[in-house]
């Protein structure tokens, strides 16, 4: 079968090295000519708005999926014309502005932080007295890795966050000082079943995730965050992986933002789960069974941000796995990661330690709170 992917950066190439095996073909659509997926499928290079392009691969493909969500409105709704597109167009749109995505939180009983839109210097002014500060500003659409946000810490701060972002949509919501951040991936066919991931623990440093540990032990926020992930998956009819992004605040979850897509926080799932997230979306694209998503054993992903740590020093740590995207390395890029895999905890942290410096990090850089409950931890 033929799988067409908006789309050709890292999550693009993951998806078709997964897809291989179950007997797939890939070709992704991306305007640069260098897209990284572009080394393992077929590139059709194009505007993501070109309607010739984008009918080329729907004229070739039998599913349509993407790796970003950013993807125009106008562009799935053509695709969706001629051949099926997986997840729905309307998870793009929601998940593409902040606003929606958050009135979807709120409507389905889903905490997320105060919010308010914003659209002028005034209406900052008085969303302030509103929502109460700490609070961050952030653009409605086309935010993502920290991008388009300000933190406001007094009332002073409006007019320096207003020349930053103003001039387009904008929300103010409150800033949480949580405990941890915590991701669920979830998983739902084109029949309805769903199935969820471990929780995974999240370590993000300037807006960009860092570290992820999975399986996270707190059974019952793993609890709270598989039952608000499924009223998503069940109200937008979605097929395919999405990811939650959540706070944890006094032992709660508050969500952050979701992603209609496979998601960086999950990377670690092709070595440390039974199913990784990547064969798992396009088993639900396709209309196939879903696998099984339990965690083997436990698992850490360390973002390589920027460049490339050393290949053979990383292949010494017992455990490590090392994932090249085939970029050009430049400040600020994801052009890899590594991934852990240990039977203990203890064996997990102790191998981390090695891996970090490895990765440009210090060994002790991204410790967590203990859980409640958990007073060994
Ligand atoms: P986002 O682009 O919304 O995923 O934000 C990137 C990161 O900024 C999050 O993972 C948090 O670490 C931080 N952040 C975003 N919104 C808030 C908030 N309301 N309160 C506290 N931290 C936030």
């Amino acid at each position: 079968m033929n799988v067409g992917i908006v789309g050709g950066g890292q999550l693009a190439r993951m998806l078709a090295l997964a897809g291989y095996p179950l007997d797939l073909r890939f070709q992704v659509l991306d305007p640069a000519s260098d897209a990284c997926a572009g080394q393992v499928a077929a590139l059709l290079r194009g505007d993501y708005d070109q309607e010739t392009r984008l009918e080329a691969l729907a004229d070739w493909a039998d599913v349509v999926t993407f790796d970003f969500e950013n993807v125009p409105a106008e562009a799935a709704h053509t695709l969706e014309r001629q051949v099926a597109v997986y997840p729905p167009a309307q998870a793009l749109a929601l998940a593409q502005d902040r606003l929606l995505e958050k009135t979807l939180f709120w409507e389905l009983g889903i905490p997320t932080p105060a919010f308010t839109t914003v659209a002028s210097l005034k209406e900052l002014q008085a969303a302030i007295e509103r929502v109460g500060l700490p609070a961050m500003l952030k653009t409605r659409r086309l935010g993502y890795d920290g991008k388009g946000q300000y933190l406001l810490r007094e009332a002073a701060d409006a007019d320096a966050a207003w020349r930053a972002l103003g001039g387009v949509p904008l929300l103010l919501e409150s800033f949480i000082p949580f405990e941890r951040e915590v991701s669920v991936l979830a998983v739902r066919g084109r029949d309805g079943s769903t199935a969820c991931y471990p929780l995974v623990e999240n370590h993000h440093r300037d807006g960009i995730l860092r570290l992820s540990r999975a399986p996270l032990a707190a059974p019952e926020l793993a609890r709270e965050g598989w039952n608000y992930a499924r009223r998503l998956l069940d109200r937008l009819h979605y097929v395919g992986l999405l990811a939650v992004e959540f706070f944890v605040r006094d032992g709660r979850l508050i969500a952050n933002e979701m992603a209609p897509r496979v998601h960086n926080s999950g990377h670690w799932t092709i070595e440390g789960a039974q199913t990784s997230q990547f064969e798992n979306h396009l088993r639900a694209v396709l209309g196939l069974p879903l696998g099984l998503t339990e965690a083997l054993g436990h698992a850490a992903m360390i973002n390589c941000i920027g460049s490339l740590p050393p290949r053979a020093a990383v292949l010494a740590v017992p455990g490590a796995h090392y994932h090249a995207y085939g970029k050009a390395a430049r400040p600020g890029r994801k052009v890899g990661h590594i991934t852990l895999r240990a039977d203990t905890p203890a064996a997990l942290e102790a191998g981390l330690e090695q891996l970090l410096p490895l990765a440009g990090y210090r060994a002790d850089d991204f410790h967590s709170p203990p859980l409640a409950g958990n007073p060994d931890d």
